[in-house]
C-alpha cells in the first residue's frame, strides 16, 4: 500500500508497504476518500502539539477490508466513517462524559497513523456505518460533527437570527446546520471574494465582506468560524442582549484580544468555546443522508497522494478557490 507521511515538518514522503493487520477489535479500511483541514496544515508546518513522523488524515470514509476476531458489527465490505478521537474512556475526564478532554487522547491522523495511506486500522468502537452517503459527503462526518459539538452548546429555536463569520467548509457547515436546527434569518460575513460570491450564491442569504458591517446588537446567535481577534470582537458588537456567542475558528494559539467587557456585561451575553466533539457521529450522518446538511458543493478538489504537498502550499497561502479538498489515496 502506498502512504503519506510527514517526516518533519515541511517533509513529505511516500512509501510503498505491506498493508496492517487489524487488531482483534480493530478494522482494517480501505480509504475511499479522506479531507485536508487546517489540523493538517499545521501539522505539516509543524505548529501543532504531536510528534513525527506521522500519517496525516483523520477526515475520512472508506470501505471495511478486513475485520478483527472480535468485531461485532461490521464486515468486510461494509462502507463506513471514522470518529478519529479515540478516547481512553477510563480517565477522569471520560469518566465524566467529557471525552474530548480525554487524558490520554489519541487520535487517527495526529497521534497515530491516519488516512492518507490506501489502507488504516481503526478501532471497531471509532466507526459508523454510512448507508448510501457517498464517500465524498461521508469525509463530512468528521467536521461536521465538531459543528454539531458546538451548536449544542447554543439554545437555537425556530425562528432565531443568527450571523456567521467566515464562509470557509467550515463556516458553511455551521451555517447550513443553523438552519436545520430552525434560524430563519441569516447573514454571513466574509472576506475572501470568491468565498463570498459562492455563499451568496449557494446559501441565498446577505454576506457581508468583513465582520465589521455586521448590524449591531442584532443576532440571537453570532458564530466566528475565523479564528481571527479582530472578528471574535465584532460577534460580541453584533451579538443581541441576551444572545450567544460561539467562538468555534481556531486563533493561533498565543493570540489575544481586544474587546469591549461591558458589552457582555450589559448585554448578558453566554460566550461559548468548542473543542472537538463527543460521539457526535451518528448525528452528523443523520444531517447529511437526510438532506438537512448538503455538502457535495463544498469539494473543489480531488486530488491523490503525490498532489497533496503541492496542494498544502495552495493552502497555507490561502488560495481563494479552494474550499474542500480530499485526497483519494
Ligand atoms: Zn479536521
Ligand atoms: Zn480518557
Amino acid at each position: 500500500m502506498r502512504t503519506l507521511t510527514i517526516r518533519e515538518p515541511r517533509s513529505i514522503t511516500i512509501e510503498t508497504s505491506v498493508p496492517p493487520q487489524p487488531a482483534s477489535s480493530d478494522l482494517l479500511i480501505r480509504v475511499a476518500a479522506c479531507g485536508i483541514c487546517g489540523t493538517d496544515l499545521h501539522i505539516y508546518e509543524g505548529s501543532y502539539l504531536g510528534s513525527y513522523p506521522v500519517v496525516p488524515g483523520h477526515e475520512f470514509a472508506g470501505t471495511v477490508e478486513a475485520i478483527g476476531a472480535d468485531v461485532t458489527r461490521f464486515a468486510a465490505g461494509d462502507r463506513v466513517a471514522v470518529e478519529p478521537n479515540l478516547p481512553c474512556n477510563n480517565c477522569t475526564a471520560c469518566l465524566g462524559n467529557r471525552q474530548n478532554f480525554c487524558e490520554n487522547w489519541q487520535a487517527v491522523g495526529v497521534t497515530r497513523a491516519g488516512a492518507m495511506a490506501e489502507y488504516v486500522v481503526v478501532p471497531e468502537s471509532a466507526a459508523f456505518g454510512i448507508g448510501n452517503l457517498t464517500f465524498d459527503e461521508a469525509a463530512f462526518v468528521e467536521p461536521l460533527s465538531c459543528v454539531i459539538h458546538g451548536i449544542r452548546k447554543l439554545s437555537v429555536r425556530p425562528g432565531s437570527r443568527a450571523a456567521v463569520v467566515g464562509a470557509g467548509p467550515v463556516g458553511m457547515l455551521l451555517v447550513r446546520t443553523l438552519r436545520a436546527c430552525g434560524v430563519t434569518r441569516m447573514t454571513v460575513a466574509e472576506r475572501n471574494r470568491a468565498r463570498r460570491d459562492f455563499a451568496r450564491q449557494s446559501l441565498g442569504v446577505p454576506v457581508l465582506s468583513d465582520a465589521s458591517e455586521l448590524e449591531q446588537d442584532a443576532y440571537d446567535i453570532v458564530v466566528d468560524a475565523t479564528g481571527v481577534p479582530a472578528a471574535m470582537a465584532h460577534t460580541l458588537e453584533a451579538a443581541s442582549p441576551g444572545a450567544e456567542v460561539l467562538w468555534f475558528g481556531v486563533p493561533d494559539t498565543d493570540a489575544e484580544i481586544g474587546f469591549r467587557p461591558f458589552a457582555v456585561f450589559r448585554k448578558g451575553l453566554s460566550v461559548h468555546g468548542s473543542f472537538t466533539s463527543v460521539r457526535n457521529s451518528m448525528e452528523a450522518i443523520e444531517l447529511l443522508s437526510s438532506g438537512a446538511v448538503p455538502v457535495a458543493d463544498l469539494v473543489t478538489h480531488r486530488i491523490g497522494l503525490d498532489e497533496v504537498e503541492g496542494m498544502l502550499g495552495v493552502l497555507a497561502a490561502g488560495s481563494a478557490d479552494v474550499r474542500k479538498v480530499l485526497v483519494l489515496p
